[in-house]
């Protein structure tokens, strides 16, 4: 990997809670979006138009002159961003259907080599698939002229195919839009946006005082927005990180290293109060659903008013949630980082997430902890910080690494945290003693020593 390379990585800014007002207009501003997302999933997804899909240029020149913007009183730095985005998702099911078509071909026994030399030649080239798709007059490919083949029987295959995977891409995410940069600016600690009224904007104050210039992505929730900026990451290559690091994730602490050091240190308390403060809650809402729906069959106007003020106790409940999450996030994010400094790893290895169909055999209460322990974001944070960093991420099977003595390898005992081997008088913690079993097993594997302790 060179050490100049660069990837994009996705940083967050929060606004403060908003007033309904403000979240009225975004939450109007994203339905747009989505209006004309779907105006153009209707007018660009369908074989006519396969041809003027590139450049983007020639869909924004016509949408231009359409009228949609002008009846829905749309700004043109939101409008041409959300049509951008809907020609990008249309061009992306493209490329999925010529792969469907592109692997029906290859399975087809019926076609010859040349048929199939052909098919996939026209697939391959854009101009000449638009063209047989319409019925067009086209020039033969060089590389089929010679073929011993029925044109227009292929032909026909190819577009009886198509139609059968092409589908009209539909959104309904009324959630999130896109803007440009110059539909922001900046002043007194907020972001001031581009409203529907000429040279009027909106003022979102922000909770930090980072400023951008590029295109941003509006995440509205109930009230606040988040907002994603891309951004050029430099992959940094670590001269002095040359270390191997043998990691257990485990559901108490975040790491447990083979050579005992842990971060995270209970994260699961962290969370779990959380996980029980959500029963309770939920609990609550349930309640208040309960006391709704029977002022509404007696008509108690004035009660449910006052319940759907407060939005079915909604609100309140997704901005803790909302606030706890973040808490968490930093923590985690803030903990990878630390190992890294101090263990200075050139190498990571960790085990592969045991496979779905296990989590149906937990208990309902015991599998929302699971969902909630964020070990699906750990992962994603780890793999991402370690492609920054330009550190290997190795992941081997966790077979046999859970149960196996890391002293003397016979099947040892599991109690509560403890691990305890009566064959050899071993006592630990799981975590660790999985960690010591990570690093053996990577370790055999690698010197082709792979014995059968781990099956
Ligand atoms: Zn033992």
């Amino acid at each position: 990997m060179p050490s100049n390379s660069t990837m994009t990585k996705i940083v967050w800014q929060y606004s403060e809670t908003l007033p309904e007002e403000t979240m009225t207009f975004l939450r109007g501003i994203a339905a747009d979006c989505c209006k004309v997302k779907n105006f153009v999933y209707e007018r660009y997804s369908g074989v006519k138009k396969i041809n003027s899909l590139t450049p983007v240029y020639t869909v924004l020149n016509e949408m231009r002159y359409c009228g949609l913007r002008e009846q829905l009183n749309l700004p043109a730095v939101y409008y041409e961003l959300a049509i951008a985005d809907a020609v990008t998702n249309i061009k992306c099911s493209w490329s999925i259907v010529k792969n469907k078509v592109g692997e029906k071909i290859t399975a087809n026994e019926n076609l010859s080599d040349d048929d199939k030399i052909y098919l996939r030649t026209v697939l391959k080239m854009g101009s000449v698939y638009a063209a047989v798709l319409n019925r067009q007059q086209y020039e033969m490919p060089r590389n089929a002229v010679e073929l011993d083949i029925d044109v227009k029987r292929l032909n026909n295959l190819l577009c009886r195919l198509t139609r059968r995977y092409l589908t009209q891409p539909k959104t309904d995410a009324a959630d999130v839009f896109r803007i440009s940069p110059n539909g922001y600016s900046y002043k007194d600690g907020a972001m001031r946006i581009v409203c529907r009224i000429p040279r009027k904007r909106i003022s979102i104050p922000l909770k930090d005082t980072r400023t951008f210039d590029r295109q941003i992505q509006v995440h509205i929730k109930d009230d606040f927005i988040a907002l994603a900026v891309p951004i050029e990451a430099k992959i940094k290559k670590h001269q002095d990180y040359t270390n191997t690091v043998y990691i257990h994730m485990g559901n108490q602490d975040m790491f447990t290293l083979s050579n005992e050091h842990i971060y995270g240190v209970s994260l699961a308390e962290l969370t779990s109060p959380e996980t029980e403060r959500l029963a309770k809650k939920n609990q609550e809402r349930r309640r208040i659903y309960t006391s709704y729906r029977q002022n509404a069959e007696s008509g108690n106007r004035q009660k449910i008013e006052n319940i759907e003020a407060n939005n079915l106790g909604r609100r309140k409940y997704d901005s803790q949630k909302e606030k706890e999450k973040r808490r968490t996030t930093n923590y985690i994010n803030a903990e990878i980082n630390r190992m890294f400094r101090i263990e200075k790893p050139a190498c990571i290895v960790i085990t592969k997430p045991v496979t779905k169909n296990k989590t149906k055999l937990y208990s309902k209460s015991n599998n929302r902890k699971l969902t909630r322990n964020f070990r699906g974001y750990i992962r994603e944070r780890l793999a991402y910080k370690c492609q920054i960093n330009a550190i290997e991420l190795v992941e081997i099977n966790s077979k046999g690494t859970g149960k196996i003595c890391s002293s003397c390898k016979a099947e040892g005992k599991r109690q509560g945290k403890e691990f305890i081997c009566e064959n050899c008088g071993l006592k630990t913690t799981i975590a660790l003693n999985s960690a010591k079993n990570i690093q053996q097993k990577y370790i055999e594997k690698s010197k082709g020593s792979y014995v059968q302790n781990w099956e």
